[in-house]
């Protein structure tokens, strides 16, 4: 027999496993395991952990809708790892079968420490293991290592236009840009001003169902002890539900999402984003439809061109752009850690309990959704923890465990590159770097803060722009080599020597007390 497994970020029945299936000799599995959540290095949050699990039940659940030959091993079967799986499946399968010998089929995973791992239980157990492409992205197998081999410094906007010529997205016939321009950032990331956001659509979500309900009952009975909450459990876990999910983004919040695709607002968790990463993610959406949908709003003008083109860059530029460079580099990027930072990342993470208000509103969204924009991943809890220089792997394992659309491939460049600069300019050109007076602009959570952003030293000195300073202070050997961040270095050393003094202090004192010295 042929297993053929389908992991839990695979829930499409376009899967190449289900072409040309033949239930004489190929069956199905599916498997819970405890140690996606909870080992040490691989915590997953309530939230994160009930979505996986209820969209899974749900994906069996159509796939015996269609009659295919299925083991589904729940949480309560007790396997603590997709190895253990495989192998009990192998003995029920010996067991009805015992003169056959087996194989493994699967489609490339998301995370390349579970290839490995399938990898190493073959050789151990003798079992065939073919792995089959993911046809999921819109780059063909090979496709993105071909087109970077002709880049000494390679950029995501390179990569973009290459997907959207050979796709024909927002092109003419002559394969110029839609519109005349390639990107119209110029129009798009404005802050919203003193009166806010100009709409608050409230975006549609799903309440849990009895699958979604007994899923919460297993977690509690395999005494999982997760971070975060699952009470106002909202996402989407099957096809049907992010179908709805992407047709309320397109209607209700696209047409502002490339003008605030920056902005931040206190108690506005989701804004015009789309809110389909985790759909996109766990493959229950493919991002041809989603790129169609949003074109298609475009064209029948329900959606200006900077919003439709801006999101559409989100899709076909960053989400294939980080894939592919994944796979080039994920033996190693995951430990990288360049800037050698070495600090804790600061208790408040798992808890939101901080008086840095951008933070404590960034964190506890995290907490109950599962959810951030990009800004807020990348501009508040990724540039704390960079200019706080937590260590990278720290940091990796929260945003690994927190969010809803985390999986390796993604979540890794983002973090261990875009964020924290451990891959020394791998993935971004510069560090993300930024004093309070960034989110000042991009946000009202200033506002509502007891500390000044303007400030970088004094009782209340904003923590991000001391640490700004320090963070300049401290790595200046380099950063003065980097054309874009050079001027900065020149501005601390132009900087009074009692003040640069009073600066270095405030940020040990930040260091010694883990950011908690207001508490
Ligand atoms: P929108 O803002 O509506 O964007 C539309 C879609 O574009 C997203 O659904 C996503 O599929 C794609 N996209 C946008 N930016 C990126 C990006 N930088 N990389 C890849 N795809 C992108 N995204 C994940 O899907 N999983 C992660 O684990 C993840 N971790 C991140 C960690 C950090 C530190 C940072 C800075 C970003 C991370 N991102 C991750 C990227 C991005 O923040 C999320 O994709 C986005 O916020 C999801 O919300 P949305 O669906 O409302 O996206
Ligand atoms: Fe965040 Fe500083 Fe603004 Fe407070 S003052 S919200 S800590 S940036």
């Amino acid at each position: 027999m042929n297993i053929k497994l389908i992991l839990g970020d695979q829930l499409t029945l376009d899967s190449p496993l289900l072409t040309e299936f033949n239930p004489a000799s190929d069956i199905l599995l599916m498997a819970e395991v405890s140690r996606e959540s909870q080992a040490p290095s691989l915590v997953s949050s309530k939230m994160r952990t009930t979505l996986f699990l209820s969209a899974m039940r749900h994906f069996a659940d159509s796939l015996n809708a269609q009659n295919l030959p299925l083991i589904y091993y729940p949480l309560t079967a007790g396997h603590p790892s997709i190895s253990a799986a495989i192998e009990a499946a192998l003995q029920e399968l010996s067991n009805k079968h015992p003169d056959q010998s087996h194989s493994l089929s699967v489609v490339l995973p998301g995370d390349s420490r579970l290839l490995k791992e399938l990898k190493s239980l073959s050789e151990k157990i003798g079992l065939k293991l073919n792995t089959l492409p993911d046809t999921h992205f819109l780059a063909e197998t090979g496709e993105f290592k071909q087109w970077i081999g002709q880049y000494k410094q390679p950029r995501m906007e390179y990569w973009y236009r290459h997907l959207r010529k050979r796709l024909n997205i927002l092109v003419d016939a002559k394969q110029k840009p839609e519109g005349g321009a390639w990107n119209f950032d110029k129009d798009n990331r404005k802050a919203f001003g003193k009166a806010g956001p100009p709409q608050r659509p409230i975006p549609l979500t799903f309440a849990e169902d009895a699958i979604t309900r007994q899923v919460k009952i297993d977690m509690e009975n395999a005494g999982l002890e997760l971070p975060g909450n699952n009470t106002a459990f909202c996402w989407p876990v099957s096809r049907e539900q992010a179908l709805q999910a992407l047709d309320d983004f397109i209607q209700h919040r696209l047409p502002l999402f490339g003008d605030y695709q920056d902005a931040m607002w206190r108690e506005e968790p989701f804004l015009y984003h789309s809110l389909i990463s985790s759909s996109l993610n766990l493959k229950l959406l493919d991002p041809r439809e989603v790129i169609t949908a949003a074109v298609e709003a475009y064209r029948q003008g329900k959606a200006p061109l900077n919003a439709v083109e801006g999101f559409v860059r989100q899709i076909a530029g960053w989400r294939e752009y980080v894939r592919g460079l994944y796979w080039l580099r994920h033996d190693d990027w995951e430990q990288m850690n360049g800037l050698e930072h070495q600090h804790s990342l600061p208790e408040f993470y798992w808890h939101g309990e901080t008086p840095m208000h951008c933070l404590s509103q960034s964190i506890k969204q995290v907490l109950d959704y599962g959810y951030g924009h990009h800004i807020q991943r990348l501009m508040v809890t990724g540039l704390f923890a960079l200019l706080y220089r937590a260590d990278p792997q720290a940091v990796h394992r929260w945003y690994l465990a927190m969010y809803v659309d985390a999986v390796a491939w993604v979540e890794i460049p983002n973090t261990i590159g875009m964020s924290q600069y451990a891959d020394q300019g791998f993935l971004a050109s510069k560090p993300y770097i930024a004093s309070g007076s960034y989110i000042q602009r991009m946000s009202n959570y200033c506002s509502h803060c007891r500390f000044n952003p303007k400030k970088a030293q004094g009782e209340d000195a904003c923590p991000f722009t001391t640490l700004y300073w320090s963070f300049i202070d401290h790595h200046q050997g380099w950063l003065q080599q980097n054309p874009r961040l050079g001027m900065q270095v020149r501005n601390w050393h132009n900087k009074a020597t009692e003040e640069q003094q009073q600066i270095r202090e405030r940020a040990e004192l930040i260091f010694s007390t883990g950011a908690s010295m207001w508490n």
